[in-house]
């Protein structure tokens, strides 16, 4: 892993209250440091560096950074979870297969009539093509994704007992199953540390110079290295959190952003706070969230069913 070019952080911020970051206010004790590094951004046009300019980020500096980000969004998003409705592993590996090219919100509105249709593995396994690939249309890819879910049920019920094995050798052998899937499954349902690059992850972890990787398995492996293996899961989640309600693909709400201070991207979104507020999603922004059941202390809406909203 090659140093980055970023440089040693400022004095970090403090966490903001909650309130001013949940109503879509700019992180209050990262205000100053943010507006001062929008306006140098303003000026040179570059994404500014925490720390002193010219001068480059050592490895444990960027270190001790990306782990202080971790610890700030633990207290931004103390209810980051996974963000697909699931009650058991089968349940969580199908709407996983099914969020491939889809958000996970049209998943969660498309899984309770499915589960309620093809309950278990052998359900599935024995389900008519045509008839399962209507009732997921809506998540897109449906002919494909209804070969994987036919494929990786009757691979359940003959290799593995009709249960979802726990172990990431086992489940990327099944019809439709790659690494991430792999490691959703792995994390959420069997406890078992993993980390979950998907584009949001590779985005993020890019901007904050944690990386340069563009591959996720060496992506996966870099931030491995960062963090310890306790915090995989959690951090995986705190991060697309992070990615799908701030720090969007086209327009980061940069101004809004309660760790602006530790962030090299600062700038490459929308400083002005008011504008930038105007940019936060799901709960950050008083929307929906994207589960239909979300964990009791989820501080948003439930999502609505299909059709309903
Ligand atoms: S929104 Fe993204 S790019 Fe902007 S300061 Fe926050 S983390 Fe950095």
């Amino acid at each position: 892993m090659g140093e980055q070019s970023a440089s040693q952080p400022t004095k970090a911020a403090k966490r903001p209250p909650r309130e001013s970051v949940t109503s879509g206010g700019p992180a209050k004790a990262s205000k100053g440091s943010a507006k001062k590094a929008g306006a140098s951004a303003k000026k040179s046009g570059a994404a500014v560096r925490p720390g002193k300019p010219g001068k480059p980020e050592s490895h444990l500096a960027m270190v001790r950074r990306a782990r202080r980000i971790n610890r700030e969004l633990a207290e931004v998003y103390p209810y980051a979870h996974p963000e697909l409705d699931f009650r058991n592993p089968f349940e969580l590996l199908v709407a996983t297969v099914l969020s491939a090219q889809t958000t996970d919100l049209r998943v969660n509105q498309t899984t309770p009539a499915l589960f309620a249709a093809y309950p278990t593995p052998e359900d599935m396994a024995a389900a008519v093509p045509e008839e399962l690939e209507e009732v997921i249309r809506p998540t897109g890819f449906f002919r494909a994704k209804a070969r994987s879910l036919i494929g990786l049920s009757a691979a359940l019920r003959d290799n593995f007992g009709g249960e979802v094995p726990g172990r990431l050798a086992d489940l990327v052998t099944l019809p439709g199953v790659g690494r991430k899937t792999a490691n959703v499954v792995l994390g959420n349902a069997f406890g078992v540390p993993g980390i979950t690059v998907d584009t949001h992850f590779g985005r993020l972890v890019r901007r904050w110079k944690w990386t340069e990787q563009e591959d996720p398995e060496k992506v996966e492996a870099e931030i491995a290295a960062i963090f310890p293996k306790s915090e995989w899961t959690m951090l995986s989640h705190r991060v697309v959190f992070h990615g799908r309600r701030i720090c969007h693909a086209r327009r980061p709400a940069c101004g809004a952003c309660p760790i602006a201070p530790l962030c090299p991207s600062y700038g490459e979104g929308e400083t002005d706070p008011e504008k930038a507020r105007k940019l936060l999603k799901y709960e950050m922004g008083g929307q929906p969230g994207q589960r239909l059941s979300p964990p009791p202390d989820y501080p948003g809406k439930p999502a609505p069913a299909l059709g309903a909203g």
